[in-house]
């Protein structure tokens, strides 16, 4: 039979798919493994971990989804980390978006990815492409968890300058990351032990304080949405088509408040056929192979 490997490999977390015959036959779950964020030590460690789980199947093909596939040179290293794990299996690295895209069972349409990174890619019917953003933590990524954790920082501080107390957001903020006053944030972010996934991970203080109605919150979700709307507008505009749309990515998934309004901002951008994946991206992974078998 055919056994395909599939793999999503995201800012936090890495996801495994065994498939045979199409037949999804196990999953497995460890560390990220992007290349972009972590030592490769780790990324072939967290690797490592999933290929164990999955057991030592002869994989005919592995198609793996990535964050931080910029180039071929970045396709190359981590294509290196995954191929040693299955000797002699086809290894087709991918950009995540296409995950994405293909996990919405649409052959042409606009990804958007809101995770612990954000980006935006699309296709159109005569097979363009076109991307937005996705450049990572220190020199975008607006919209994602990094981006919503740091605003959050940046607001306490604004706050403690102008000798306000912290307000519900900051409060949270600061119990979170187990300090007491705004100042002592500067050097956490700086420290070395708190990277890109840790702050990420703070993402979901930003969205319960706006559930418990912070006004500072609130804003940080809204102006997320509007960044993230804005990137697939542009892709669209680029790509001249209005939808579909697929959203995916941690936030992106399971978060109703920025589910809410990135919806809205979506619409009032005039882009349609708005869905969110509900089913894990590297799902997409089936929809990629049997498109491959059709084209012969
Ligand atoms: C990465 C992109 C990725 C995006 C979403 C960004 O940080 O640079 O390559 O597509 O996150 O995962």
């Amino acid at each position: 039979g055919q056994i395909i490997i599939g793999l999503d490999i995201g800012g936090t977390k890495t996801h495994g798919l065994l498939l045979v015959d199409g037949v999804p036959a196990g999953e497995a779950v460890s560390g990220s493994a992007n290349v972009q964020n972590v030592a490769p030590a780790q990324a072939a460690a967290n690797l490592a971990e999933i290929f164990t789980a999955l057991g030592s199947v002869p994989a005919n093909r592995v198609i793996a989804g990535s964050g931080g596939i910029d180039t071929a040179d970045d396709a190359d290293a981590l294509r290196a980390l995954i191929s040693p794990h299955v000797p002699g299996a086809a290894v087709d690295v991918i950009h995540d978006t296409r995950l994405i895209l293909a996990a919405g069972q649409t052959p042409a349409g606009i990804a958007l990815i809101a995770g612990t990174g954000s980006v935006a890619w699309g296709l159109n019917p005569t097979g363009e492409e076109a991307r937005c953003g996705g450049w990572g933590y220190l020199l975008g990524d607006e919209g994602s968890a990094y981006w919503m954790a740091r605003e959050a920082v940046r607001h306490a501080l604004r706050r403690f300058n102008l000798r306000q107390q912290p307000d519900e957001l900051s409060a949270a903020l600061l119990t979170a990351c187990s300090v007491t006053d705004p100042e002592q944030l500067i050097a956490l972010f700086h420290d070395t032990g708190t990277g890109r996934r840790y702050w990420a991970s703070k993402a979901s203080v930003v969205f319960d304080a706006a559930t418990q109605g912070s006004a500072a919150g609130s804003e940080i979700v809204a102006a997320g949405a509007r960044h993230l709307a804005g990137l697939a507008a542009d892709t669209a505009r680029l790509l001249d088509i209005s939808g579909p749309v697929v959203v995916g990515g941690g936030l992106g998934m399971y978060q109703p408040l920025l589910r809410d309004r990135l919806r809205q901002d979506l619409e009032r951008a005039g882009l349609t056929g708005i869905r969110f994946l509900e089913q894990d991206p590297v799902h997409g992974v089936r929809y990629l192979a049997a498109q491959d078998v059709q084209r012969g």
